[in-house]
Formats: structure tokens, C-alpha cells, sequence
């Protein structure tokens, strides 16, 4: 239940870090800076700050858990205890299932999975910091990492959130907007086949409301999409060079 009546947008309307309502806040894309995974990225969106490695694909563990028709995509979404100000139980909860769930369901998608029968990929997100939409962030970066690992792909997936505080749409909520405004909608796409893979709603928004909400955050995917093009492109020049030297 979100929680109301906190001043969150003030006179000049801007946010609580000096943003305007539609703006992102600043996002750092790495890939590639685990070599003992097969792929790897780090994203960094405000506070938060996300690692998100890919092993496979290779033969399924434990066998009946392997289908016979594709690739199964194994997705654990973990917020380390230092992660948050009060010191999280490392024990998965059941948001993490949750999470880890949704975040898998929106990469499969993007996977060519039928390509690989009965193998599987592991993905492990890693929360090192979080402050409101690591979820989206999370995505983000593992979509990057499964790119890096070099398993063929439709689209890449790209997220971001959009919702409510103060009676005005804002983009890319920061945790006290999440918890304190009165709507939070994390929208994950695939931007080139313009599909959606994730949408999801806490709060409470009239439909005019949603769908404002909505294209905003899906303007905001496009906008961090620019950003994993050229973290995937700065990756591949740099190897280009250590190559050629
Ligand atoms: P998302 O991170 O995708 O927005 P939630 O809406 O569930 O997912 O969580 C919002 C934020 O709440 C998180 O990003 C994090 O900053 C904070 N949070 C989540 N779990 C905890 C926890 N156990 N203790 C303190 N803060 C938490």
C-alpha cells in the first residue's frame, strides 16, 4: 500500500533530487567487467546499483527441469543485506521470488529459446544498492548480459518506470517516490519490435492517468535504449583496439 500527503514535488515543480517530472535520473551502462561469466553488466540509475550476470547456455540441472522444445532461463533476483539502510535478511524473500519471476518473464521474450532445447541459462541479479526501481534497472543490465553472453536475441529489452506523486506523472521513481507517491508502473520493452514484455501497476491511476503514465515510461525506455546501444558498441571499439594493438 503506497503511503500519502508527503510534500514530494515543490513550488517550481521539481522533484525531491531537482528533477522535472519527466526526467530520468542519471544512468550508467557497463558490459562486460565480469571475465568469469559468460555475459555481464553493471548498471548504475540514480542510487541504484545493479550487477547482472548470465552463465550458459549449457545442459539443465537438475535433467527434469529441461524442455524438450527450448532453452529455459533460470532468473534470481537478490538484494545483497548492505543493500538498503536497514540490513536485509540474505535469504530470498518473497518479493525477490516475485521479482526474479517478472524479470525472467520479460527477458524470454527477446531469447531466441527455441533454439536451444534442453539447455539452460542462469541469471543472477545482484542488487548492491538499491533506491526504488531495481526491478526496471535490473532488467536493463540483464538484458546487456545475456547480449554479452552471445545468446541470439530478438530485441534487447530495456525498462523503466513511470507513476504518481503530488498528483503529477513523474518518470523513473526514486524509493521515497515509490513508497510515499500514490502510483508506481514499471514498463519493460522491446524497443525496435515496439513490444511490451512487462507492465505492472501499485497504486492506484484513473485510465487517463495510466496511460500518461505509461507513454512516459515508455519514452523513458527509449532513452535508456541509446544508452545500452552505446555501452554494447563502446564494449565491442574497445576490444576492436586492444585487438589491433
Ligand atoms: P523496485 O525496486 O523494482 O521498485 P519495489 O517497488 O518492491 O521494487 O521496491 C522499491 C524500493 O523499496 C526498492 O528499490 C528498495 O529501495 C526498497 N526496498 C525494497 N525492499 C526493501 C527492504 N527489505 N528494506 C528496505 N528497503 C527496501
Amino acid at each position: 500500500m503506497k503511503k500519502k500527503n508527503k510534500k514530494l514535488i515543490d513550488k517550481k515543480g521539481l522533484r525531491m533530487d531537482g528533477r522535472k517530472p519527466d526526467e530520468l535520473r542519471s544512468v550508467k551502462l557497463e558490459v562486460g567487467i565480469l571475465p568469469n561469466a559468460d555475459g555481464s553488466a553493471y548498471i548504475e540509475m540514480g542510487k541504484n546499483k545493479i550487477l547482472a550476470a548470465v552463465y550458459g547456455p549449457k545442459e539443465m540441472h537438475p535433467k527434469h527441469l529441461a524442455r524438450s522444445d527450448r532453452m529455459v532461463l533460470r532468473c534470481r533476483y537478490h538484494m545483497a543485506p548492505f543493500s538498503v539502510q536497514e540490513r536485509k535478511s540474505p535469504a530470498p524473500s518473497r518479493r525477490e521470488v516475485e521479482i526474479s519471476k517478472v524479470i525472467r518473464d520479460s527477458l524470454v521474450p527477446a531469447i531466441f529459446v527455441e533454439n536451444y532445447p534442453r539447455t539452460g541459462i542462469d541469471l543472477f541479479i545482484e542488487v548492491l544498492q538499491a533506491d526504488g526501481g531495481t526491478r526496471c534497472a535490473g532488467i536493463t543490465a540483464a538484458a546487456l548480459a545475456i547480449a554479452e553472453a552471445g545468446i541470439p536475441m530478438r530485441d534487447l529489452v530495456v525498462a523503466c518506470a513511470a507513476g504518481k506523486v503530488d498528483e503529477t506523472i513523474v518518470l523513473d521513481l526514486m524509493d521515497t517516490e515509490d513508497k510515499v507517491g500514490s502510483a508506481d508502473v514499471p514498463v519493460a520493452l522491446m524497443p525496435n519490435l515496439n513490444a511490451i514484455t512487462l507492465l505492472q501497476m501499485d497504486g492506484i491511476l484513473n485510465p487517463d492517468e495510466f496511460e500518461e503514465a505509461l507513454n512516459l515510461a515508455l519514452k523513458g525506455c527509449k532513452k535508456i535504449y541509446e544508452m545500452q546501444r552505446e555501452a554494447l558498441k563502446t564494449k565491442y571499439v574497445n576490444l576492436k583496439e586492444v585487438e589491433e594493438q
